[in-house]
């Protein structure tokens, strides 16, 4: 099997005392395999500390470089703390705290700037999916954020496809509909941005199903919310990917 990349998302979970133990845990496994935390801003200098082989990474980042923006944490403040990594375009800051590709593409562009790598986030919704439109409400979130990038500038990014409907809902997508979308998404970024990205999957990968995702050809790797806060569920889905 070729090294995947397996990022744990904790989301607004885990104290900080909490994260350093399950850090502790994961980097007791031996793994060829990228492995990628996602703590809490208030977690994230300590739990990259403590990290020796696994990477870190923000949940998030300002869109501005820095100034007057209560609550917001630079990419520079980011960086500063030798995390490697930021999500951006989560479902839920697009659901929930209503971001939009205008601010994603801000968000990469101030990224880039600091030499972060990318996770960007795109999936389409339940009534999207039942009304057949998945590949373009994909093309749509792909096209409107990274046509403005370079190659060299979209060799830093990573894309997850993570439909909404099986965030955290206990129901992943199965094997066709992952193959074909991400086969789909590597087409278009090819065709569109002549770049080869890596696609990862994301929506209730757990330990049950972790074997059969990573068994599709087409995902290199997994993004994993709720499954990712236990030490030994998230060790069994990277030992699923062999
Ligand atoms: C996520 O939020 O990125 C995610 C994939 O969550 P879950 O694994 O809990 O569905």
């Amino acid at each position: 099997m070729s090294r995947k990349i397996i990022a744990g998302n904790w989301k607004m979970n885990l104290s900080t005392n909490q994260g350093i133990e399950l850090i502790q845990q994961i980097e007791a496994v031996d793994t060829k395999h990228t492995i990628i935390a996602f703590p809490s801003f208030v977690s994230l200098s300590s739990i990259a500390k403590e990290a020796q082989k696994i990477s870190v990474g923000a949940q998030n980042c300002g869109a501005f470089q820095n100034g007057a923006y209560t609550g917001e944490v630079s990419t520079q403040m980011i960086k500063d703390v030798k995390a490697e990594y930021v999500l951006v375009g989560h479902s839920e800051r697009r659901v929930i705290l209503k971001e939009n590709n205008t601010d994603f593409k801000a968000k990469i562009q101030r990224c880039l700037e600091q030499n972060l790598k990318v996770i960007f986030c795109i999936g389409e919704n339940l009534e999207q999916r039942q009304a057949g439109n998945e590949q373009s409400i994909v093309s749509e979130q792909l096209s409107q954020v990274l046509s403005s990038f370079n190659t060299s500038e979209l060799s830093n990014i990573t894309i997850a496809y993570e439909p909404v409907w099986a965030i955290g809902t206990g129901k992943n997508a199965n094997n066709d509909q992952i193959e074909s979308m991400h086969r789909f998404i590597k087409q278009f970024c090819k065709e569109s941005f002549k770049t080869q990205f890596k696609v990862l999957y994301g929506g209730s990968c757990k330990p049950t199903n972790a074997q059969e995702i990573f068994s599709c050809k087409s995902v290199d790797g997994v993004l994993v919310g709720g499954a990712s806060l236990k030490a030994d569920a998230f060790i069994s889905i990277i030992q699923a990917a062999g």
